[in-house]
């Protein structure tokens, strides 16, 4: 039996399922979760100690890859220091400071350990600024294990959300209306039903969480608009897209300026740190200004704030984004390239240093169309590059990432790889 094996088996005795997040498991694609030991750049080693190209990046902080020297010593430096005081430090001042210059509509920030943290703030304090209750999200995105926010569509285009999990209070899912990604029309609707209880829409500007679909030229225009006519707060959840799609996030690609944005994974750079940001008159809602509580124990961790700002500090390096940009295209071309040569039924597309595979003719544009993936292909796929020391995330709904060490050799070595495998298809 292999170490990973025998880990896997004994942390089930230990820990519900072996892991401490469900999508580890590898439920989706089966088989046993690589146990991780250490990483370096674009690569990571398991637990029998074979070598693994990594597309995951602890699902998208990494944007620097793994274990990035300059990032490493910064948090022995901020460590030898002290791990916590639970008091303000100079470093936040620092990050919020670089976190309002470089994101177009934060005007003030607050940090918190967590993305989950980050969208549940952000969606008290747009409830306790406009005094309501209502929020709109969207099927298949994901923004955090919240209550309100594990909600999925009811039957029925403008019934009320219902529970995606057990345990989360029927009464708080009602509150949610879901609708379909990309789909402007029904958000008028809603709007025309509910518009004056909305509270917020919360949107990922690039949906990551159901693979990755790109938002429809107008999309996002459509709900800014819409939301400024109703007096309603538009969240961009940029937990995932921030600082992965470019310097200016999602919302410096597409040009819209949201009133609130979610920020974690790369701002921490690799620690547990995330962040909620926006305009100045929504921001100063919150306690201790004003009535809407929300605060934290590690919140603003200065072990956490150092690994940001070293992050932070190299993605500012002017290229660093259409590198990675052109790096991640590369992939996903040379990928669609080898499949069509071989016949297999595959498309893919990057957006920044993030990018989604999905075996189907075209790409997806709504949960409905990225659930009609070819799964199983998907699975032998993901199966067949494992075993070559090839690491995409074990699940056809999850979006896969580029980081800064990937080169020309690993990118290279995945579209060899990968051309052998659809050969055999
Ligand atoms: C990862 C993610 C979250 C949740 O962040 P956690 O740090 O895992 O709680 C929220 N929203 C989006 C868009 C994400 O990708």
């Amino acid at each position: 039996m292999s170490r990973n094996q025998q880990l896997f088996e004994q942390s089930q005795k230990f820990i519900p399922g072996g892991v401490n997040s469900p999508v580890r498991a590898f439920k989706s694609v089966g088989g046993t979760p690589v146990f991780f030991r250490r990483g370096e750049g674009a690569y990571v080693w398991d637990a029998d100690d074979k070598s693994y190209i990594d597309y995951v990046g602890s699902w998208g902080p990494l944007i620097l890859g793994h274990a990035h020297p300059e990032v490493i010593d910064t948090v022995y430096a901020a460590a030898k220091n002290g791990l916590t005081f639970g008091a303000p430090t100079e470093a936040e001042l620092e990050i919020a400071e670089l976190l309002c210059r470089l994101v177009p509509s934060i005007e003030q920030v607050r940090l918190v350990s967590s993305g989950t943290e980050a969208t549940m703030s952000a969606i008290r304090l747009a409830r306790g600024y406009t005094g309501r209750n209502r929020i709109i999200k969207f099927e298949g995105c994901y923004h955090g294990h919240d209550d309100a926010l594990l909600v999925k569509a009811g039957s029925g285009a403008l019934t009320f959300g219902h529970p995606s999990s057990a345990g989360v209070p029927a009464e708080t899912a009602s509150s949610t209306v879901v609708l379909d990604y990309n789909d402007l029309a029904g958000v008028e609707q809603a709007f025309g039903q509910f518009g004056a209880e909305i509270a917020a829409v919360i949107v990922e500007p690039v949906a990551g969480n159901m693979n990755l679909i790109a938002p429809r030229p107008g999309f996002l225009p459509g709900l800014r608009e819409l939301c400024t006519r109703h007096g309603s707060v538009l969240i961009f959840d940029e937990v995932m897209t921030g600082f992965r799609v470019g310097l200016e996030c999602a919302q410096g690609l597409y040009g819209i300026k949201p009133d609130l944005t979610t920020l974690g994974k790369v701002i921490g750079g690799g620690m547990p740190m995330a962040a909620f940001g926006g305009r100045r008159e929504i921001m100063q809602c919150l306690a201790p200004v004003g009535a809407v509580y929300q605060a934290g124990t590690l919140s603003g961790n200065p072990v956490a704030v150092a690994a940001g700002l070293a992050t932070l500090k190299l993605v500012q390096v002017p290229g660093f984004y259409d590198k990675l940009a052109a790096r991640t295209r590369e992939l996903t071309e040379g990928l669609a390239a080898a499949a069509r040569k071989h016949g297999v039924v595959f498309c893919a597309q990057a957006v920044g240093g993030m990018f989604g595979l999905y075996f189907r003719e075209t790409l997806p544009e709504s949960y409905t169309e990225v659930m009609s993936c070819n799964r199983d292909a998907f699975n032998g796929f993901f199966h067949a590059m494992l075993e070559e020391g090839i690491y995409f995330a074990p699940s056809a709904f999850e979006a896969g990432f580029v980081s800064a060490a990937h080169g020309d050799a690993e990118i290279s070595k995945t579209l060899a790889t990968a051309e052998q495998i659809f050969a055999r298809e």
